[in-house]
């Protein structure tokens, strides 16, 4: 293991915390009991049935900071004091009536306010679908005409990204902006080129996310380049391999055209290398969030940083894991002084079900990580 466990901080869980996260691990790493999980949740909820305080005690507690702002409040000084930063991600998804849109924008918004005087908050970041119906997103996407409804909702779209990119910009808080399915990613790149355009001037304040797991990515790194210096702005990027793989896939065996996503794995770590790379070699112009949990890929940075002699606390790069996984990679970085914040996803329990179903079947499919978590926590016990 290239990044070590001893840093890691298990003082704030009781004895009998880490055995409730032990089990948790257990049930999360086999692939069949998050499947039937998933499926008896589903009945669960449909049934009414009081789950959710269940959900809170386990895996929202081991995944999210809280119900709200002031809940996660816990988490983000418990990571503050390891020097780790937090990134506040109201992860409630697939809510795209008109009053869930207003209430995540606002929400959005409070986020922004409540880093403006925190300093162990360093970004907001929010999935444009949240602000968007995804059917519009899904229209733009294929340049299809729009209607009179659907103009007027594009246009409060933009209303919405100008005002909190405006409230970003007078509190000095960059924003990241999520990447989501191939179908709708290129009405949010077009989205989020333009805030760049406007708002990248001197300062980077707005990140597009780059997914390498997909084939024509790192010719789209390439083309915004030339593009930002074209137009005199600069780059906010944050690079992760992608998270809807088993979706696209799917998606495109259904419909019969060729999937967007690489062929391999090793296919998928080359672009990702090659872009930290290209990131890294054009720092002057492009600033840069790692989103990944990959230990070679993040060693890798670490050893482009060195041979570009870029300070380890250069604010142009930042690392940055999900909370409640890689652990050792986010607090090893933040003991060696390098720039980390974990993603802290927050909201009411129900709403973010679909987010922990996600990292349910995340943590099943990458078994060695997870047995590498099983093993952290029974030498904890261990060792007493
Ligand atoms: C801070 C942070 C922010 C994130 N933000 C986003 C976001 O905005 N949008 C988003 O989509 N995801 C996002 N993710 C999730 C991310 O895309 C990955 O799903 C997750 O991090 C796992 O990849 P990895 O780099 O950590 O490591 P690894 O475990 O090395 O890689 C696993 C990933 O490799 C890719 N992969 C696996 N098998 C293949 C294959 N056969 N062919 C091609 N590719 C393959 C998949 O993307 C898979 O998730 C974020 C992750 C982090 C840590």
């Amino acid at each position: 293991m290239i990044f070590e466990d001893k840093y890691i901080d298990y003082s704030y869980k009781k004895k009998t915390e880490l055995y409730q996260t032990l089990i948790l691990f257990y049930i999360i790493s086999n692939r069949s009991i998050v499947q039937l999980g998933k499926f008896l949740l589903n009945v669960a909820l449909i049934l009414k049935l009081p789950i959710l305080g269940i959900i809170k005690k386990t895996i929202f507690k081991q995944f999210c900071g809280g119900e709200n702002i002031d809940e996660s409040k816990i988490k983000i000084n418990q990571l503050g004091k390891h020097n780790i930063k937090t990134i506040l991600d109201y992860s409630v998804e697939g809510n795209n009536d008109s009053s869930s849109i207003e209430k995540t924008f606002l929400e959005i918004i409070s986020n922004i306010n409540e880093a403006k005087h925190n300093p162990l908050l360093p970004f907001c970041v929010f999935k444009i679908t949240g602000i968007a119906p995804f059917h519009l997103l899904k229209k733009i996407n294929n340049s299809t005409l729009l209607s009179k409804e659907e103009e007027k909702l594009l246009t409060s779209t933009k209303f919405k990204l100008d005002k909190i990119c405006k409230t970003a910009q007078n509190c000095k808080t960059p924003i990241l902006i999520d990447a989501e399915e191939s179908w709708i990613q290129n009405a949010i790149d077009k989205l989020t080129e333009d805030l760049m355009k406007k708002y990248n001037k001197n300062f980077v304040l707005i990140y597009n996310t780059i997914q390498l797991y997909r084939r024509d990515k790192l010719e789209y790194i390439y083309n915004l380049h030339n593009d930002a210096k074209r137009h005199q702005y600069k780059l906010g990027l944050k690079l992760v391999r992608g998270a809807y793989m088993e979706k696209e896939e799917a998606r495109a065996r259904k419909k019969k055209y060729k999937s967007p996503i690489h062929l391999s794995k090793k296919d998928c770590d080359n672009d990702f290398n090659i872009a930290i790379k290209y990131c890294i070699n054009n720092i002057e112009n492009i600033s840069l969030c790692i989103g990944t949990h990959n230990e070679l890929s993040t060693e890798y940075a670490l050893k482009l940083m060195q041979t570009k002699k870029i300070k380890c606390d250069d604010p142009r790069i930042y690392f940055s894991q999900l909370l409640g996984m890689s652990d050792n990679i986010s607090y090893h970085l933040s003991k060696l002084n390098y720039n980390v914040a974990k993603y802290v996803p927050y909201g009411p329990v129900k709403k973010v079900i679909p987010y922990l179903i996600r990292r349910a079947e995340e943590n099943s499919a990458i078994t060695a990580q997870t047995r590498e978590e099983i093993k952290r926590i029974k030498n904890v016990l261990k060792s007493g």
